[in-house]
């Protein structure tokens, strides 16, 4: 018989993604036995043409990371959409935007001034950006065009179940792959992790006081963070209330606090709105003065509270740019 068709893709991704897929180590073996690859970019020389060949569903699972920043990387995820019969959406790039869209700050022509003109390292006195074609003697080069608004894939595709985190951990991802050969499917829309708070599973919950007030914000890095007291009641920011669980607590283990890379649970919109909430519940400030003097130490709010969610939550990006 043969075996199950599977594509891997990458789009707006810094390659984690596909490293997480690497390190299944060993396990890798059971999955390239399981299932013929018919697309692998940053493994496997296959060629897109290769799958515009293939006949619409073919292809039984596509498993796509990374953000959709530019032209074509929208055109392959509906490629590979119309080609499968499965799409997951793989890493908190895919799920949500991630932090590659933290760029829905600015707009494109903000981000290539910056990025071919403004940085103290650029050198570009003729002022020369990228062009979608540059004719030259040998003929016309294009490029992808690079979108204003970066966006998760499901905002570009309709996508089946999703794979969360940066970068999903091994355990996740063959639990996934093994749910999805098996044939029994979750219900459409699953995102493969806990339905639980990260708060709820994580082993410093007990620590927390009963009634949690803090009245400064501490940044990780001025501290020395106790290994078995709750970031949030020591002041450290922590975004644990406001994300799904299932990553094994894998930066808390590190004595690192959460920063929400497994997305919203499924009750909550957004992320960074909830985790705000959370946050101004248990802020102990009496005066607008305390009060400002908390929230002016919180450095780059966005960064912090949106760090992997800005382009699905309610704001997706900043308006008027
Ligand atoms: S989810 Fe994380 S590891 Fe995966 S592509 Fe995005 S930034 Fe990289
Ligand atoms: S706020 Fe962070 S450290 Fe505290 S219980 Fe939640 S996940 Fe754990
Ligand atoms: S602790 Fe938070 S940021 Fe770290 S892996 Fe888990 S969900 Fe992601």
């Amino acid at each position: 018989m043969a075996k199950p068709k599977v594509a891997f893709y990458w789009c707006a991704s810094c390659g984690g993604c596909e490293e997480a897929v690497v390190d299944l180590a060993e396990d890798i073996l059971k999955v390239v036995e399981a299932v013929d690859i018919v697309l692998w970019p940053v493994a496997l020389d296959f060629k897109y043409k290769d799958i515009e060949a293939m006949p619409d569903k073919s292809i039984l699972v596509s498993f796509i990371n990374g953000a959709i920043r530019n032209s074509e990387q929208e055109h392959i995820a509906k490629l590979l959409r119309q080609k499968s019969q499965l799409i997951v959406a793989f890493g908190a790039c895919a799920h949500l935007g991630g932090i590659p869209g933290l760029a829905n700050v600015a707009n494109r022509k903000e981000i290539f001034e910056t990025a071919y003109k403004l940085t103290h390292t650029t050198v570009n006195p003729k002022e020369i950006f990228p062009q979608l074609v540059t004719e030259i003697p040998q003929g016309k080069l294009t490029l992808p065009e690079f979108y204003d608004t970066v966006k998760s894939l499901d905002q570009t595709i309709e996508v089946d179940y999703y794979l969360p985190g940066c970068a999903p951990p091994p355990d996740l991802i063959m639990k996934g792959v093994q749910t999805l050969l098996s044939g029994n499917l979750p219900p459409k829309g699953t995102v493969i992790a806990s339905e639980k708070a990260l708060c709820e599973t994580c082993p410093r919950n007990k620590t927390k006081p009963d009634k949690m007030v803090i009245k400064e914000i501490k940044r990780i890095h001025e501290v020395i963070a106790d290994p078995e007291k709750c970031f949030l009641a020591e002041g450290i920011i922590c975004v644990g209330p406001a994300t799904r669980g299932g990553c094994g607590e894998r930066c808390i283990n590190a004595n690192m606090p959460c920063r929400g890379c497994f997305g919203p649970t499924k009750e909550v919109i957004d992320q960074g709105a909830k985790f705000l909430s959370a946050l101004a519940s248990i802020i102990d400030a009496n005066t607008d003065e305390e009060v400002q003097k908390i929230t002016e130490s919180i450095i780059d709010p966005i960064g912090l509270f949106y760090m992997y969610s800005l382009p699905t939550s309610i704001l997706r990006r900043k308006q008027g740019v």
